[in-house]
């Protein structure tokens, strides 16, 4: 039966995932109404509902709009939970779900869910080519593919959803429950959203929470956090590990992948450059091989994927020097292992949107950073650290022409440059994209 028919929805936030769940929701039946606190004007997304005769009230949210008897709210990821609307309907007692909640229940594929603080994308990407190769007709939602609820809607029970799932999408589930679920690992990441590092973890946690015996769980078993969380799972444990062999689940050793302890395969087919991509094709690995992939489409991936955009991707060689486009690396976490990737001696530069979060996780990892440009909100700061750590050549660049320029005199032949910025761009730009390709335009112009 469907569950949606005749009921009354508010959808909170247009955008690209607001846009496809009224348009999904109204396709099942249901009485929707969509409202964003943004004006409508050059709004095509409330433009096109309306024309399709949903509901749309922009510009705010209507004092008393939950009187009107709403079952059920559908609500942007980025929208939080101080939202005046979403603090009132959670009193009410309104259920407040993201579009990934609506993907479950509508979808006929199984759904493998994809969180961890870093490494989901990358991880995704490798997930989604191996059982690509492997003929498993995948489908790939969330971040870098189509909105999930639209993936959710045409997938038939032949496909597979891989699904990245961000802590801000697991806070709004009920009974999401992918068949297969990877955690990648826990870092402090957008406290200011979840308030505490605990809320950040527990929304994490809500990929597993639903699993039952019949469903996997592969996570990070070198961080005593997951094994916590793994403990209190219901579904058949598969722990990744880079310290060497172990008996069950997947784990690597300097030569070898092993699979519940017998090689499996060569690490060195692997092309996906640093010890933390290791994670990600481990994790990609197991899950790979519990829907039953062979063993030479595992294999054809590791020996061919060199990355995703804006991650840790090589740009352009100019005179020696090799710059790398990091853009990605939102926090200190991932940064850091851009940093362990490189032996040589590295300009970085960093510095964006500025979340109050300290820097001093990368003080180990600066041993080969020559000089430092630091960029946006962030970069009084940055700079400040930079000099604790005793670099000297510390420059602020007013944008990214100027950064690229600056970085290239400080190198010679041999040295790296790397953005790899530990903040969101969203002081400057507005996505990390938008911001790796400012950087690649810079350098190509140089
Ligand atoms: P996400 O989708 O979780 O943000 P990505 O795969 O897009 O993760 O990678 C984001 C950044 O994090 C990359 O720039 C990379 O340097 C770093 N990174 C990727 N995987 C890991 C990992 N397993 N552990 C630590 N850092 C990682």
């Amino acid at each position: 039966v469907n569950q949606f028919k005749g009921m009354k929805v508010l959808v909170l936030g247009l955008a690209k995932s607001g846009y496809a769940a009224a348009h999904l929701l109204r396709s099942l039946g249901a009485v929707v109404t969509v409202n964003d606190a943004k004006p409508e004007e050059g709004n095509a997304e409330a433009a096109s509902l309306k024309e399709e005769g949903i509901r749309v009230i922009c510009g705010g949210h209507p004092e008393g709009i939950l009187d009107e008897g709403y079952k059920l709210i559908v609500k942007n990821p980025g929208i939080p939970y101080s939202n005046p609307v979403v603090v009132d309907a959670v009193q009410k007692g309104i259920s407040v779900w993201t579009e990934i909640e609506l993907t479950y229940r509508i979808s006929e594929a199984p759904i493998i869910g994809i969180t961890g603080s870093n490494g989901k994308t990358t991880t995704t990407t490798l997930l989604y080519h191996m059982l690509n190769i492997a003929k498993k007709q995948p489908l790939i939602a969330g971040n870098i593919g189509t909105v999930s609820c639209t993936v959710g809607e045409k997938a038939k029970n032949d496909n597979i959803i891989v699904l990245e799932a961000s802590s801000f999408q697991l806070m709004g589930i009920d009974s999401f429950r992918p068949r297969i679920a990877i955690w990648t690992n826990l870092y402090d990441s957008h406290l200011d959203y979840h308030g505490s590092s605990e809320g950040y973890a527990e929304a994490k946690a809500g990929i597993t929470k639903n699993q039952t015996v019949d469903d996997y769980f592969i996570y990070n078993f070198d961080q005593p956090e997951l094994r916590a969380y793994a403990e209190r799972s219901a579904a058949i444990k598969i722990p990744f590990s880079l310290f060497g062999r172990t008996e069950k689940g997947i784990s690597a050793d300097d030569e070898q992948i092993y699979w519940d302890g017998v090689p499996y395969v060569s690490r060195s087919i692997i092309k996906l450059p640093g010890q933390h991509n290791l994670e990600n094709i481990l994790a990609a690995t197991a899950a790979a091989i519990l829907c039953g992939c062979d063993k030479s489409s595992i294999e054809n991936v590791l020996i061919s994927f060199t990355g995703v955009r804006h991650r840790m991707q090589f740009v352009k060689e100019l005179k020696g020097r090799k710059f790398y486009n990091d853009s990605k690396a939102t926090n200190t976490l991932a940064t850091k292992s851009a940093l362990a990737a490189f032996s040589m001696p590295t300009v970085l530069l960093a510095g964006g949107l500025d979340r109050g979060h300290s820097f001093e996780e990368l003080r180990p990892h600066m041993g080969n950073v020559k000089a430092v440009i630091a960029l946006g909100e962030t970069a009084e700061r940055f700079s400040e650290f930079v000099k604790s750590c005793g670099i000297t050549e510390v420059f602020c660049a007013t944008d990214m022409r100027d950064a690229v320029r600056e970085s290239y005199s400080h190198t010679e032949p041999g040295d790296i440059i790397l953005l790899s910025p530990s903040c969101a761009s969203w002081d400057q730009y507005t996505n990390f994209e938008a911001r790796g390709d400012a950087f690649i335009d810079s350098v190509m112009s140089l």
